[in-house]
């Protein structure tokens, strides 16, 4: 695996195998690495000749600098992990080589309602940051392939949009969402969790099945009042339960086309989502 700190380098190199008529796929994390980002570094092996993983803890996106402060960084474990991957270039850039004009007064994207619906309403200005990074690391990186987790389901509208205003060639995938035995889909943020609020976590998961199950029992609005309400006793501070159709348009009857439910709550401080494609 080779690395690399200097986007020119990496370019000029990303070029060259291009040239030679490889594919890239590439992997874009904020780090602290888990089987769920490992899962997304195989399936672009299957898929191209060539897997760039970046890591970047990316600060624009960061609402919240308590978030950003506390964020786990572990670069010598991850780079072990890589190790072990099948990743042929890792991209492990300081901010400044991202950001080389600062990260004040940045352009915007018209992302529209997109960006400040969901997350992006409990999160302002996040949807920029992600922008503002996936921009430039796109830039620097000429994928024909990215590998994206559906975890994160409004993030992938979201670089979808940006791969269209762009106007670039890059095919964005969407990747399964990895869990834990219990169900608690594997996040960096999970080792945040007290012992205590580790035991309850999975409860979001099981509240998406919860919905899943009961949609043909129960009026949906009713559905989410119940979900809501379950979630809540069980100690968690629910900032949203939507069920939406795919593009998160929210939804107050069944429709016949794909509808998602998407959840994200507060257990212990910290901030939890999760999502469930519900046919
Ligand atoms: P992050 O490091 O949290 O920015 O995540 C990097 C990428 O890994 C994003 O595309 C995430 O959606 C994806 N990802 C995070 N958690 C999971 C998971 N449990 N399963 C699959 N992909 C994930």
């Amino acid at each position: 695996m080779l690395i690399f700190k200097e986007r020119a380098s990496l370019t000029a190199y990303l070029l060259t195998l291009r040239t030679e008529g490889k594919t890239i796929g590439f992997v874009p994390t904020m780090g602290a690495l888990h089987e769920g980002h490992l899962s997304l570094l195989e399936t672009a092996h299957g898929a191209a000749d060539q897997v760039v993983c970046s890591i970047f803890v990316n600060p624009t996106q960061f609402n919240d600098p308590e978030d950003f402060k506390k964020y786990p960084v572990d670069t010598d474990e991850d780079i072990r992990r890589l190790l072990a991957a099948p990743v042929n270039v890792l991209f492990l850039p300081a901010v400044n080589e991202i950001y080389d004009q600062g990260t004040g007064a940045l352009a915007r994207y018209p992302f529209g309602r997109l960006e400040s619906l969901l997350e992006g309403a409990y999160r302002p200005g996040h949807f920029q940051g992600v922008g503002q990074v996936m921009g430039r690391l796109l830039g620097i990186i000429p994928a024909d392939y990215l590998f994206m987790g559906q975890k994160d389901y409004q993030q992938t509208l979201i670089v979808n949009e940006l791969i269209g205003l762009l106007n670039i060639k890059t095919k964005l995938v969407t990747c399964p969402t990895l869990r834990e035995a219990d169900g608690l889909a594997m996040s960096s943020r999970n080792v945040r969790l007290s012992p205590e609020a580790r035991g309850k976590a999975p409860f979001l998961y099981k509240t998406l099945l919860f919905v899943r199950d009961h949609l043909e029992q129960m009026p949906l609005e009713a559905l989410i009042v119940r979900a809501t309400a379950q979630l809540e006793q069980e100690g968690f501070k629910v900032d949203y339960l939507v069920i939406a159709d795919k593009t998160l348009t929210p939804l107050t009857e069944p429709a016949a086309a794909p509808m998602i439910c998407l959840v994200a709550a507060w257990l212990e401080g910290v901030r939890l989502i999760d999502n469930l494609l519900l046919s």
